[in-house]
């Protein structure tokens, strides 16, 4: 089903609301509230983010369903409210994952992307988005910085500009500009390069991959940036990408291709998962307990659940003891679908990585491993709310590596 905007405003709204109303005619009208769609599979805890975060039922996927239905209706209107709960969907894919109706559950995600798009064309939406969708069309990245200085988190190191190496390294967002992604970026690359992996970045041209505009509904937005780094990715030859973001990862795998680029791409994990027999781990490491958090957009929504655990079964002396939502039932950061930067879930108690920090804390484990740097930057902020410094550390999967290598 094409969410593709076409044309001017009133044109993209038609659109839109046609997409809507054929997602109404095929689905809308069989969700009956079962609730399925916002637990784990074992149904004894919650996992949709935002209705975890405010425990309203419309914040919840099937609620939100209620509410797209009651709009086709026309038995409410759009409204600033509704636009709020429509964007603090973190576009995780738990409802994806548990809603129990084949054919109907993978359009649940689309029908509300979908509805973000309705509200971008009314200008209904929440400051946060507002903001963060402006930084990426007058910058190509959602931190408003200039595109020239996206490639310093590489300054002082041995990283070579791309040029005919087999991969093309993509730092992503968090990668070029977090201070923390930086340091993260330079870990996955450190890694990488001590594995032997033939690598290289690009200096100048590229910008933000656009995962999460295309989850926001700006569809218009996403192609625009997606054929800038197609563009470029083509003219320097680029056969194979190395991402450092799962949503860097999820966009060129999934949604480049049918707009001209087809790459062979890879998370930064599962190249790694199958060179680890190539590095060398210091001898007498301390033994470690360490819990793993899957990202939404490595495991449920591409479905890797096993490159990041390769990596830390690797590692001498850690032991892994996994939380009680893991793999297809992990909570989200809420980081996701842009989330992140635009904070409409906000970071009160009850936020989904407060929630996920206390939940790793009860394992036992005083790390835990990420391997997104979306994530790691969300669950730091949530493990100091929660004042849990000096007991849980979160550390980058290829941080841990490094840590205990010669
Ligand atoms: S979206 Fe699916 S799981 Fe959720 S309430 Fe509706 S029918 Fe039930
Ligand atoms: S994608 Fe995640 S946050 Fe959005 S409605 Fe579904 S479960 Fe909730």
């Amino acid at each position: 089903m094409s969410l593709t905007k076409k044309s001017g405003k009133s044109g993209c709204y038609a659109k839109v609301s046609e997409d809507i109303t054929m997602l109404h005619e095929e689905i809308l009208h069989r969700c009956f509230r079962c609730g399925y769609c916002k637990m784990p599979s074992s149904y004894i805890d919650l996992n949709c983010p935002s209705y975890l975060a405010f425990r309203f039922e419309t914040y919840s996927p099937g609620g939100r369903m209620w509410l797209l239905r009651a709009w086709l209706d026309g038995k409410i209107t759009l409204s600033k409210r509704f636009s709020e709960i429509m964007f603090s969907c973190t576009a995780c894919g738990n409802c994806t994952e548990h809603c129990p109706f084949p054919g109907f559950k993978d359009l649940l995600l689309e029908a509300f992307t979908a509805a973000r798009g309705a509200f971008l064309d009314e200008g209904l939406v929440p400051a946060g988005v507002r903001d963060y969708l402006t930084r990426m069309q007058l910058h190509g990245n959602p931190y408003g910085l200039p595109a020239k200085k996206r490639a310093d988190w590489a300054g002082g190191t041995e990283i070579a500009p791309f040029t005919d190496q087999e991969y093309l390294f993509f730092a992503g967002d968090e990668g070029a500009y977090d201070t923390r992604g930086q340091e993260i970026a330079r870990s996955a690359a450190k890694l990488l390069a001590k594995a032997g992996i033939s690598f290289g970045i690009l200096t100048m041209g590229e910008n933000s991959d656009g995962n999460d505009v295309r989850a926001s509904g700006e569809t218009a937005l996403f192609e625009e940036l997606a054929k800038n780094n197609t563009d470029l990715f083509n003219k320097k030859n680029v056969k194979k990408i190395i991402t450092l973001s799962p949503h860097g990862f999820n966009a060129f795998k999934k949604d480049y291709p049918e707009l001209g680029g087809n790459y062979q791409v890879f998370h930064y994990t599962q190249v790694l998962a199958f060179n680890m027999g190539k590095l060398k781990f210091r001898e007498n490491s301390d033994p470690v307990l360490a819990t793993y958090h899957d990202p939404c957009y490595l495991g449920r929504h591409n479905m890797d659940y096993y490159s990041s655990r390769m990596m830390l079964s690797a590692v001498p002396g850690l032991k892994i003891a996994e939380m009680d939502r893991n793999k297809q039932n992990a909570l989200c950061c809420g980081g996701g679908g842009g989330n992140f930067f635009t904070d409409v879930l906000s970071s009160g108690n009850e936020s989904p990585a407060r929630s996920r920090v206390r939940e790793a804390k009860a394992t036992g484990a005083t790390i835990m491993a990420v391997s997104c740097p979306l994530c790691a930057i969300m669950l730091e902020d949530a493990v100091k709310a929660e004042g849990l410094d000096g007991d849980l550390r979160i550390m980058e999967v290829s941080e841990i590596v490094n840590d205990r290598i010669l």
